[in-house]
């Protein structure tokens, strides 16, 4: 089979802004090319035997010189691979793609150009500044800002630049930035004119500067702006006072750490960033689910002959529906059995499978599932009690004092996953870090986690708390719902109120 080069766009770094057609190459590929610049979690969907190759270049040192690059993707394509070149914002836009196409086309190898959103435009948008405006400018001109404006024989037409009728957006450009907002001045643009220069524009951590291009080299000495960064000259810039929106959001400037397990974590993750937050995931604990076989099969085959059935956990909840689902069954098999979840969040579980729970305490503890417990019928019939291999057996042993013959089965083990260095260093100096379980508390502590001074401790209810406090963590927030919507109002007042 012939291969193909798909040349992509990973867009500005927000994984967001990644398009359907790059997530459905990647997850297809044989093998994929990618640049630094491209977002978090990009590659999270390719296949597990792709060959990933990082191809970036380090400013200074090159890794890999433009030929050799050029030379691998004509080599993987002639092998008749499926290859997706990857790269920061859109591949024609300062990426080197026109190369790279122009050796494809040279050496006979099919592409395809997979357009991305473009650091020039995103960045701004997100610094609240729109690259054109009816009123404030008509055009807008893609700039790099590469060259040494000292060099005689730069490339750019300084004057051209400075009478252009519209927005000048600049790419790579921070590090000249004297030399540019000079040289613009000379050939004429006012020295008065707005100047916005992003930094980490979508990113996590997106820092913007204002100023005016008499004064912008300054300013953006003195906060440190560092590459990447887009430079923006024109009065659009001035937009940024009323359009900011980024700004605005209730977590925007404070890291959260998510100790959830991976699969989980999501879910809360997405929540918090879609609030402004920069997430950090440590994932300390991981969830293993048991085979269905042995008792926890015949429990999910007789599930209609319990009397009672409870669901202690989310997790729990969804393994137990996935075992009858695997057995062939649907929630018509809990017909006759009264269902019974430990709280909200796995009551939530329960109706996304189609089954409305009877019983759901407010708090989620076993005490208070105990309790709302007390007027359901229990003596001398069956129970099934569905949980985690490791849980407190305060459930089980009431409900057997009550004369009921309760089976308890494990649907899950949790097991400790190692976290990085850096995930420990982000993890410590974080603003706040979450607990939604007494095992996720237990597992970040047995993997090294720190809570910082500066770190505010969050925890999902008392249990969770109680563990914090065993080993020696101070708990600042306790949520009144112990689910995560629960979680992220508290997170959310003591943000508002500090
Ligand atoms: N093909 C890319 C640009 C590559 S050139 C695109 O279309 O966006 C690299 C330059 O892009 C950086 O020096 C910086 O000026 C800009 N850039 C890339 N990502 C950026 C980001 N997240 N925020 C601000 N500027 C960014």
């Amino acid at each position: 089979m012939a291969g193909i080069v798909y040349l992509v766009g990973a867009g500005p770094g927000d994984p967001g802004l990644m398009t359907r057609r790059s997530l459905e190459l990647i997850a297809e590929a044989d093998a994929i090319l990618h640049d630094r610049l491209i977002p978090p979690g990009a590659l999270d969907g390719a296949r597990r035997d792709a060959e990933l190759v990082y191809v970036g270049k380090q400013p200074g040192g090159h890794t890999m010189r433009q030929e050799e690059i050029n030379e691998l993707l004509v080599r993987l394509g002639g092998e008749g691979k499926r290859v997706v070149r990857l790269k920061g914002g859109d591949p024609f836009v300062f990426g080197r793609g026109g190369e790279e196409a122009q050796a494809l086309h040279d050496a006979g190898i099919a592409f395809e150009v997979v357009p991305g959103v473009t650091a020039g435009v995103a960045a701004p948008a997100y610094a609240g500044i729109p690259v054109t405006h009816r009123d404030e400018a008509s055009a807008v001109a893609f700039v790099t800002g590469h060259e040494d404006p000292e060099k005689p024989d730069s490339a750019l037409d300084w004057f051209a630049l400075a009478a252009f009728p519209g927005t000048l957006v600049l790419y790579m450009g921070v590090g000249n930035i004297q030399g540019i907002a000079r040289r613009l001045i000379e050939a004429g643009r006012p020295e008065d004119e707005h100047v916005a220069v992003v930094e980490r524009g979508t990113l996590p951590g997106q820092r913007t500067v204002i100023g005016i291009l008499a004064d912008i080299d300054k300013r953006v000495a003195d906060a440190g702006i560092r590459p990447p960064a887009i430079t923006l000259v024109g009065p659009v810039a001035r937009l940024r006072e009323q359009l900011a929106w980024l700004e605005e959001r209730p977590l925007f400037g404070r890291s959260v750490v998510v100790t959830r397990a991976r699969a989980q974590a999501s879910g809360l993750a997405a929540r918090l960033a879609a609030l402004g937050a920069e997430v950090v995931e440590t994932p300390a604990i991981r969830i293993e689910p048991r085979p269905v076989a042995g008792e926890l099969r015949a429990a999910a085959e007789a599930i209609g002959e319990y009397a009672l059935v409870c669901a202690t956990s989310p997790n729990g909840a969804v393994l137990l529906l996935d075992a009858v689902a695997e057995l062939g069954h649907d929630a018509r098999a809990f017909t006759g059995a009264t269902v019974a979840a430990i709280g909200p969040g796995t009551a939530a579980e329960l109706a996304r499978r189609g089954i409305r729970a009877d019983v759901v305490p407010e708090r989620s503890v076993a005490e208070a599932l105990v309790e709302a417990l007390a007027d359901v019928p229990v003596q001398g019939r069956r129970v099934l009690v569905a949980r985690a291999a490791k849980a407190r057996d305060l459930l089980p042993d009431s409900l057997r004092e009550r004369g009921a013959e309760v089976d308890v089965v494990a649907l899950y083990d949790t097991r400790a996953e190692p976290l990085s260095d850096g995930q420990l260093e982000q993890a410590g100096g974080a603003d706040y870090v979450t607990f939604t379980s007494s095992s996720t508390v237990r597992f970040f502590h047995d993997a090294g986690g720190r809570v910082g001074d500066g770190t505010r401790v969050v925890s999902i209810g008392p249990v969770t708390s109680g563990t914090a406090r065993e080993l020696g963590l101070t708990v600042h927030v306790e949520a009144d719902q112990h689910d995560i919507d629960g979680l992220v109002r508290a997170l959310l007042d003591d943000a508002a109120a500090r």
